[in-house]
């Protein structure tokens, strides 16, 4: 029979292990404050990458003409047309449709993986009607978004540093993304250029300063995390490259791979990251992104009904396979506003085949997911503050009125609002309420694959 009286210590400690404080959280925007500029100073110098984008200067609403994006990164993959009207005439027309990657793709080989894509673009391109078609002669210029790590070398070139989010294509490691794509492209003989390579954060950051001018960065939540800035040239030690015009470079920070002893780990983290396709790595990441909130949950779960008979006197088998709980299925648990709970009795009985549940037990659950969400949540702020801080925009400047744009997209901050309200209140805990005015946290729908497009527009062949 079901002992709550190890049930409340599990959840206690869970709590305890978990907890944010401001305090901790400052010190952990102190720690990354530190890491962007070890990793700005040289290369390897930092666990975060702090990667030079060759994004040296951001839409500036003028773009024009018929440019494509592909989005690759997570659960799925897109194929996007955009017509840009130049001066004024902003997005006259867009189009995209969705895939989600096959499982046996993500860990197959790079050709079947960029062949995969090729065909899916092809399909696109030979549906569309005639108001789309390019001038003779014109190649398709396509704005290629791809959400890994890469070191660049060009602005439409660049090397797969490792795989994360569940991928993991071992010859790809290493190998140029676009000319790896661009193989595939040649083969089914598509007449398409890929002109900038772009990481979702990137391109949510162009997409969002397409539409206001105060956006100074650009943050994912969705199946995995990461966040881009615009930086001073002046600031990156480590770009030996010519001063670009602007005078900034955006930087893709890859903060996914942060680590700071004051992170909140617990030892369901411990052994979600032991049994992981890369162990060690992204530990920034597996304690606020998407594709493993869930996971997290479903561990803590599983303790309880081991040690503390939670679902009975047996385990349900179900409660035993990893990532089975879905992050979508976690959040509709924790936003169950029904007397009896009734959202999370039919999800537990669905997700792990567990029926009849007491309403004691669902509140356990919803307990559960709100600790666990709460520390992403308030991690991410932290994340925020720590590139405030590295811009000198934590604390009030003398310019009245300064507002600094925070571009936010990713399925978790878009569906998951506990978490998104949770993240925008503690951003404002954090810097307290006179900087907060001048911090505007804005839901970018999509900057990613527009911001690709007009990236491929900025740096057309044809300029
Ligand atoms: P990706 O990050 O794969 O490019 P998205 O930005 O669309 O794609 O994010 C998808 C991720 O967002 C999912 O893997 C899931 O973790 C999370 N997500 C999607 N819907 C919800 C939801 N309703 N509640 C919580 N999280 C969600
Ligand atoms: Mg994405």
């Amino acid at each position: 029979c079901r002992r709550w009286g190890r049930v409340t210590e599990i959840l206690q400690e869970l709590e305890e292990k978990c907890a944010t404080p401001s305090w901790k959280l400052k010190r952990i925007a102190d720690a990354m404050n530190v890491e962007m500029h070890a990793g700005l100073a040289s290369e390897g110098g930092s666990k975060l990458k702090m990667l030079i984008t060759y994004v040296d200067k951001l839409p500036t609403g003028y773009e024009e003409g018929l440019y494509y994006a592909l989005d690759l990164g997570g659960t799925n993959f897109r194929v996007l047309r955009v017509q840009l009207g130049g001066k004024d005439g902003g997005i006259i027309s867009q189009e995209s449709t969705e895939v989600s990657i096959p499982p046996n793709l993500m860990v197959g080989t790079s050709a079947e993986l960029f062949d995969y894509i090729a065909a899916e673009l092809g399909k696109f391109v030979a549906q569309e009607n005639q108001d789309f078609e390019v001038a003779p002669g014109r190649q398709r210029e396509i704005g290629f978004t791809f959400s890994f790590p890469v070191m660049q070398t060009l602005i439409a070139s660049g090397n797969l540093i490792k795989w994360t989010k569940g991928f993991n294509i071992e010859d790809a490691v290493g190998q140029d993304v676009v000319e790896e794509l661009m193989k595939a492209i040649r083969k089914r003989s598509l007449d398409m250029r890929v002109t900038a390579l772009v990481n979702d954060t990137v391109g949510t950051l162009a997409g969002g300063r397409y539409t206001n001018k105060n956006v100074i960065a650009a943050i994912i939540l969705g199946t995995g995390t990461n966040a881009a800035y615009v930086e001073r040239v002046q600031a990156i030690p480590k770009w030996h490259g010519p001063l670009p015009d602007s005078g900034d470079m955006v930087i893709n920070m890859e903060w996914g791979n942060f680590r700071s002893s004051h992170l909140p780990l617990t030892e369901y983290d411990h052994a979600l990251d032991a049994v992981s396709l890369n162990p060690g790595e992204q530990i920034f990441e597996k304690i606020i992104s998407g594709m493993y909130l869930g996971e997290i949950v479903r561990r803590v779960l599983c303790k309880m009904a081991e040690e503390a008979l939670l679902f009975g006197d047996d385990v349900p088998p179900k409660l035993k396979d990893p990532f089975i709980l879905r992050t979508p299925d976690m959040s509709a648990m924790h936003h169950d506003s029904s007397a009896d709970l009734t959202v999370v009795g039919s999800k537990l009985k669905n997700v792990f085949g567990i029926s009849d549940t007491s309403l004691e037990v669902r509140k356990v659950v919803v307990e559960i997911c709100n600790i666990v969400a709460t520390r992403g949540a308030r991690l991410s702020a932290a994340g925020i503050l720590g590139i405030l801080k590295k811009l000198g925009k934590d604390t009030i400047s003398d310019g009245k009125g300064e507002k600094n744009v925070i571009a936010m997209d990713g399925g978790l901050y878009e569906h998951y609002t506990e978490y998104s309200k949770c993240l925008e209140n503690t951003v404002k805990e954090l810097v307290g309420d006179d900087v907060s005015e001048s911090i505007i946290i804005e839901h970018s729908n999509d900057g990613s694959g527009i911001g690709a497009a007009l990236l491929a527009a900025s740096h057309s062949q044809y300029l």
